[in-house]
């Protein structure tokens, strides 16, 4: 299969997203191509970094392209792809995949599946989503080909070098929009984004109030890591919502998670349970975490933590 996945960066940086939908690509194109395509203007180190996880990087520059723009990128991306036929496209799961990927589905005349975690294409195509708000898994068969895939970040990490070529596409937007970009308005939060940590502190209702939230922040800063939590912790504005773990918030894996006081309720492990050293702490031998944890202390947390920081400032001296 020809598998595109259409990038995406902001600020001048490229939204690792782009890369893990390229690892997605890669799995899935069996003996066809992984293609990403960049659009933006003086985008060259973004082909660079793309071309190593794609066989083959389409090159979409202008300078009326610098900012994101639906009209145009729709305009551009119907322009590569009535020559070059895509089987599948995938587009980021956010808020300007979500605005466009509808919008080009419907112009291509394929059916659209947004927020995808999982494709499997032993038999046809089958992806994975979920449904009422994670309480039920849907796998759905994608009937008709081309089909666009707008892709969950966090969830395809796993991916390995291809080192492909960077073509110039020879595409520039064949209209003026009716629509222009004015200013992006960062939100108050989210400076710090738990799905590209290697180390996370989880918090839960264990955490008791957010008074306690400091000694959990002070544990993550003695590891380098940052502090995330499971619902309850956010219900209650201890944390931002962009901290939240689960199925309703964001899907990590880093290479430590410690979770704790958090009782791992299954739309929270689905969040978690991939990261690749999980250690929990909680009072409860019963709780469900110690289900997903490589590494388990039936223990308080207001015992363990504070412990933890001493011998950790040891150590650092
Ligand atoms: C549609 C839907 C979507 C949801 N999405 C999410 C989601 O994205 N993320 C999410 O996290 N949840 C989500 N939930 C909520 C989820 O079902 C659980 O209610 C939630 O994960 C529980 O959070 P918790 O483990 O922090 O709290 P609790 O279940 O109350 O567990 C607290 C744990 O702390 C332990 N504890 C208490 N005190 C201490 C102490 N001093 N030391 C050590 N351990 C202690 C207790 O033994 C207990 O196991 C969702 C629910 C629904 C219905």
């Amino acid at each position: 299969m020809r598998v595109f996945a259409v990038a995406e960066h902001r600020f001048g940086e490229l939204n690792p997203l782009s890369i893990e939908m390229l690892n997605l690509a890669n799995s899935i194109k069996g003996d066809g191509t992984s293609e990403a395509v960049i659009i933006g203007k003086g985008v060259d180190e973004f082909a660079s970094e793309l071309a190593k996880y794609a066989d083959k990087v389409w090159k979409i520059e202008d300078d009326s392209l610098e900012h994101y723009n639906p009209e145009l990128y729709i305009d551009v991306l119907m322009q590569l792809f009535e020559k070059e036929k895509p089987d599948v496209v995938l587009i980021g799961n956010t808020a300007e995949g979500g605005e466009y990927a509808p919008y080009l589905a419907a112009k291509l005349n394929a059916p659209v599946v947004t927020d995808v975690v999982g494709v499997d294409v032993s038999d046809g195509v089958k992806v994975s989503r979920y449904l009422f708000q994670g309480k039920l898994m849907a796998d759905l068969k994608i009937k008709s080909m081309p089909c666009v895939l707008t892709v969950r970040q966090g969830v395809f990490k796993e991916g390995s070098e291809v080192n492909g070529e960077i073509v110039e596409a020879g595409i520039k937007p064949s209209k003026t929009p009716a629509r222009n970009f004015v200013q992006y308005i960062e939100p108050e939060v989210g400076e710090i984004d738990i799905t590209q940590a290697d180390i996370i502190v989880s918090v839960g209702r264990g955490i008791e109030d957010e008074s306690n939230i400091e000694l959990a922040q002070e544990l993550a800063d003695l590891l380098g890591g940052v502090v995330a939590g499971s619902r309850p912790v956010i219900d209650n504005g201890w944390l931002p919502k962009d901290r939240q773990v689960g199925i309703s918030g964001k899907v990590v894996k880093p290479k430590l998670y410690l979770a704790l006081g958090i009782s791992g309720a299954f739309q929270h492990v689905m969040g978690m349970k991939d990261s690749e050293l999980i250690i929990a702490i909680n009072k409860d031998p019963e709780a469900p975490i110690f289900g997903v944890a490589h590494y388990g202390a039936v223990a308080d947390l207001f015992e363990v933590v504070p412990e933890l920081i001493d011998k950790l400032r040891e150590m650092k001296g």
